[in-house]
């Protein structure tokens, strides 16, 4: 179909666009007594050119479907035939206002019927379905408002953010109208050198956006109005941020929970410590008590995740940790532990 306006019509029949209905007709005319089929012996490429030229003439001369090719492509002409139009609508409401005889009103001019050609009705099916019809009445757009297509974006966020919210500066690419050509593609019958014939062009717009509270990892915020400009009147899209929650370089997740693993002494496992824990909101101090063994679970209450008035703990399980290297001072004391315990914490396995 497209092919049909990105014909230039005016090309094939030798004219301007500025050519009047009588610069068509004898243009069609000496056109079609050189290459009518009966004189060139019906061959192809006669029959193809004379059709090419038909078509051309059969559309020009509908004044309806010449002003949409002419928005479509871009021509802008000042037509004799619209400020007579006019001149007759101004003649009416003035007979109106005056209340003189309808008489004196001209008869609507009606463009006399030219005998159509045996493929215009074939060429006027596909115009029909180029060009939806109008009522007749003043058609302002050659284009339909068409609706903006929404965005998707991704946006990566922290667990500390996705629970106490937090904001961010989007970077949104965005397509608008071309300004230039309104949209149509065509400027003066040649392609916008704005948007280079696609009707459209891209802007980057920086949006200050609210991620709220307690946002879980996956969820999609909406932001309207703010995806890809609609055309012609077509409503804007809407822009969506689909939250994705960075895994804690500490935390896991467990519901409302957060769980951690936090190492210890073997001295601080056997007196006791007070260790500094981090937690989603800061650190908290949490006491190891004296005798703590390596996998131990300690609860921190309150320190997970809030949600509808629930309110999370946090996990720790505590890991005893041995230095790899140990200094020979170390050594000594550990000897001096060794020889000071008899006790034999292997002696339930004996008859294992
Ligand atoms: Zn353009």
């Amino acid at each position: 179909m497209k092919e049909y306006f990105e014909k230039d019509l005016y090309e094939i029949l030798g004219i301007t666009y500025e050519a009047d209905i009588a610069k068509i007709k004898s243009a069609y005319r000496k056109k079609a007594r050189v290459c009518h089929p009966d004189v060139n012996n019906n061959t192809p490429e006669s029959i193809r050119e004379f059709k090419e030229i038909t078509e051309a003439y059969e559309f020009l001369i509908d004044e309806n479907k010449r002003k949409r090719y002419d928005e479509i492509r871009g021509f802008s002409r000042k037509r004799a035939e619209n400020s007579q139009a006019k001149r007759a609508q101004a003649k009416q409401a003035y007979s109106k206002t005056t209340n003189e005889s309808p008489k004196t009103e001209q008869p609507r001019k009606t463009p006399p019927k030219e005998e159509k050609q045996s493929f215009s009705n074939v060429f006027n099916s596909i115009l029909d379905g180029l060009f939806p019809e109008d009522d007749g009445h003043e058609k302002k757009k050659n284009c339909k408002p068409s609706n903006g297509r929404d965005i998707n974006l991704n946006v990566s966020i922290k667990i500390e953010e996705a629970i106490s919210g937090t904001h961010r500066t989007i970077n949104v690419l965005h397509t608008e109208m071309c300004p230039k050509c309104e949209g149509r593609r065509f400027i003066n019958g040649s392609k916008c050198p704005m948007c280079k014939g696609t009707g459209e062009i891209s802007i980057h717009k920086k949006l200050n956006v609210k991620i709220p509270a307690n946002i879980k990892n996956g969820s999609k915020i909406r932001i309207a109005n703010e995806g890809n400009k609609g055309c012609h009147g077509g409503k804007n899209g809407d822009l969506y941020l689909k939250i994705e929650v960075e895994e804690h370089s500490f935390l896991k997740i467990d519901g409302l929970n957060t769980c951690c693993e936090v190492p210890i002494t073997p001295y601080e496992a056997a007196l006791g410590a007070n260790i500094d824990v981090p937690t989603l909101t800061g650190h908290v101090s949490m006491k190891i008590p004296a005798g703590t063994t390596s996998g131990q679970k300690f609860r921190l209450s309150g320190e997970g995740i809030e949600e509808k008035g629930k309110r999370g703990d946090q996990i720790v399980t505590v890991r005893i940790e041995m230095p790899k290297d140990i200094s020979n001072e170390e050594k000594e004391l550990y000897e001096k532990l060794k020889n000071l315990s008899n006790r034999n914490i292997r002696e339930n396995l004996k008859n294992g």
